[in-house]
This record gives structure tokens, C-alpha cells and sequence, in this order.
């Protein structure tokens, strides 16, 4: 199948993870975690970010979100995020499934972040015993609609949190092209701006899978491994899903990646920005591209065998993974190019 931008999940496993998976394919090692691979790669992880924070390795996003909310969440509380938020609109209820019932509460974004204004409004609005206790804010980092959360922003948002009593975690599916945005470090971007949880998305980043839960509060983990293992998280040859993390920092493939990624997206942007009838949504901070195109636009695309999603963030979604190319992504603008400047508007 030729590239496609409908998703940075196409993309196959790059390079660095592959060859650490290959490294790490023949030998013996102790399983469920207990090898070199996964503790090299624990370490690997509280270097990066230059505290130590508990590590864990699950499969996929939705594991990993669900269960740190779970931790941070007795059933009787409420996480509170926006309404384009992934744990509400893509996890399929595994977040209140894990937490036996917390509740979601989502406020309405524009722009798919979340303000301290709505936090409050959230978590101010009924103190009685008949309402869910607001217990945890949950943010994405890029956003789902492609932004980026400045530190500055981060903070305030901690700042609200700490000052509510409320925990901060963070929906990092796609950390790394966060920090290739800001070029701030991964310390900056979490504990030192108040993150208490982090889920860090290897997937997205071009391993074949896999994100780490990271605790910089070390008391909100307890137990937390044993969330894993109840949930079908805990790997029994857990060294596949742990040793291309090591290599991915070692090497600095984690931010190549994103920062190439995020590339393409503005690559494909400033090459169809001036169309009439084209409009780029929202500023291009991460890899992901929002178009609003009409009808007429949308279908030249798809006879052209272009695929994409319209049901994320209002417009047609475009996104850029570790591997995109240069010549498919200018194909791409050709095409838009072709169909505005062609079809009647
Ligand atoms: C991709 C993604 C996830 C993880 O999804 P899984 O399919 O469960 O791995 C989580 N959050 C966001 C914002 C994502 O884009």
C-alpha cells in the first residue's frame, strides 16, 4: 500500500526500534519484566527525564491511560478533560471500566485544550455528596486537534490543579513531537511544570508498540503493577516491549522522529495554504494537519485514492508519522492543488 496521511498508525517500526528488537530477539532473559532489557530501559527513561520516576511498560495507549487514571481514581471520583479528549471519544469506556466508575467530565474546546477557567468551572460546580468527586485533570500533549500546550500554559493549568486538589496527567500518545515543538526537555514538559502522570506513546513514535506510564509522584504507583497484570497488560516477554526505548533515547531516534514528522505536517501545509477554498484550521505545532475543504474538494481527493478521517476536530485530518516522504506528501498537496484551483467552489 502506498503512504498514506490518515493516521501516524500506518507507519511501520523504524529503524533504531527494529534493530533494538533484533538485538534483544535471541538469549535467554527472565520474564514479566524482571530482565536487563526492561530495567535498562526503566533507567533509560529517568535519565531522559532526570528524576526517578516509576516506570511501567503496557501495549497500547488506551491500557495506559486507562489504567493511570484508574490509579490516581476511587469509583466514586471524576477525571475532567475536553470533549475531542481520547479517553473520552476513542477508549471505548475503558477509563471508567478500569476505575469502576469514575465518571468523565468533559468541557467544550474549541481548539481542543483545556483551560483552567473550565477546570474550575468543573470542579467548583457542586460540592455535595450527590455529585462525582472531581479527583484528576487529564490532558493530551499534542492535543487530539494537532496543538501544542506551552509550558507556560502547563503550568497554570498545574497551578489550577494543585490549588483544586486534583492530579495532572498527561495523554502523551505523541510526547515526542510535543518536545520537538516546544524543543523543550521532557522534565520541563512534565514534573517541572507539575505533571504528576505521564502515558508516553511509543507507538506513534515508530516502535511496533508499546507506551510507558510514568509516575513523578512515586506514592500515586503503588500497586500499580498489579493493575497491569489484572488487566492483560503485564508482558510475559515484556523485554520486546521495553528494549527499543533504551536505543530510541541512546540514539535520539525518539525526537529524529517527531521532529520530522511535525516537518512533513508543515511541509504539506505551506504547500496548500494559499488555495482558495482550502483552510488550514489551526496552527501546524505538531504532525497533524486540519483542513477544511468543501465537498467537491473532499471527493476529487478520494476518487484520487487519497483516504483521511472528518470526524476529528470538525475538518479532513492529516497526519505525518516518523516515516513520511518528502515526494508523497508534495503528491498529496498536488492533488488539493489540482481539485481547488479546477472544481467550482
Ligand atoms: C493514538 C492515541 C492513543 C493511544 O491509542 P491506542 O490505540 O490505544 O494505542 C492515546 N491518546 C491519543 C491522543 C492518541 O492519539
Amino acid at each position: 500500500m502506498q503512504q498514506q496521511f490518515s493516521s501516524d498508525n500506518l507507519a511501520g517500526i523504524c529503524p533504531t526500534a527494529w534493530e533494538a528488537m533484533a538485538e534483544a530477539r535471541t538469549g535467554h532473559a527472565q520474564p514479566y519484566g524482571e530482565d536487563l532489557w526492561t530495567s535498562r530501559s526503566a533507567d533509560a527513561f529517568r535519565e531522559l527525564f532526570e528524576t526517578e520516576c516509576e516506570v511501567f511498560f503496557v501495549f497500547n495507549g488506551t491500557a495506559a491511560n486507562s489504567l493511570a487514571l484508574a490509579s490516581l481514581c476511587q469509583s466514586y471520583h471524576s477525571v475532567i478533560c475536553t470533549d475531542t479528549a481520547h479517553i473520552e471519544t476513542d477508549e471505548c469506556g475503558a477509563p471508567e471500566f478500569f476505575s469502576n466508575g469514575s465518571k468523565i467530565m468533559v468541557a467544550k474546546s474549541l481548539d481542543g485544550k483545556l483551560t483552567s477557567e473550565a477546570i474550575e468551572a468543573i470542579a467548583t460546580q457542586r460540592k455535595d455528596i450527590h455529585f462525582p468527586k472531581p479527583r484528576v485533570v487529564s490532558i493530551t500533549q499534542p492535543t487530539e486537534t494537532g496543538r501544542v500546550y506551552s509550558l507556560d500554559e502547563t503550568r497554570a493549568l498545574a497551578e489550577t490543579c494543585s490549588r483544586l486538589g486534583l492530579s495532572l496527567h498527561m495523554d502523551g500518545a505523541r510526547f515526542a513531537n510535543a518536545c520537538a515543538s516546544l524543543k523543550c526537555s521532557p522534565a520541563e514538559m512534565t514534573w517541572r511544570s507539575g505533571v504528576d502522570v505521564l502515558c508516553f506513546g511509543g507507538t506513534k513514535n515508530g516502535m511496533a508498540m508499546g507506551e510507558a506510564v510514568l509516575f513523578f509522584d512515586r506514592s500515586l504507583a503503588t500497586d500499580f503493577a498489579y493493575r497491569c497484570k489484572q488487566a492483560g497488560q503485564l508482558a510475559s516477554k515484556m523485554r520486546y516491549l521495553a528494549a527499543p526505548w533504551a536505543r530510541m533515547f541512546e540514539t535520539g531516534a525518539w525526537l529524529a522522529n517527531a521532529r520530522h514528522a511535525n516537518a512533513s505536517a508543515r511541509r504539506f501545509a505551506q504547500a496548500i495554504e494559499d488555495l482558495p477554498g482550502v483552510n488550514v484550521m489551526s496552527p501546524v505545532q505538531a504532525n497533524a494537519v486540519f483542513l477544511r475543504m468543501n465537498e467537491a474538494v473532499s471527493d476529487f481527493l478520494r476518487a484520487r485514492g487519497w483516504h483521511f478521517y472528518t470526524f476529528i476536530g470538525g475538518g479532513a485530518r492529516f497526519m505525518f508519522a516518523w516515516d513520511a516522504q518528502a515526494d508523497q506528501v508534495d503528491a498529496l498537496a498536488r492533488d488539493i492543488r489540482l481539485a481547488a484551483t479546477s472544481l467550482p467552489t
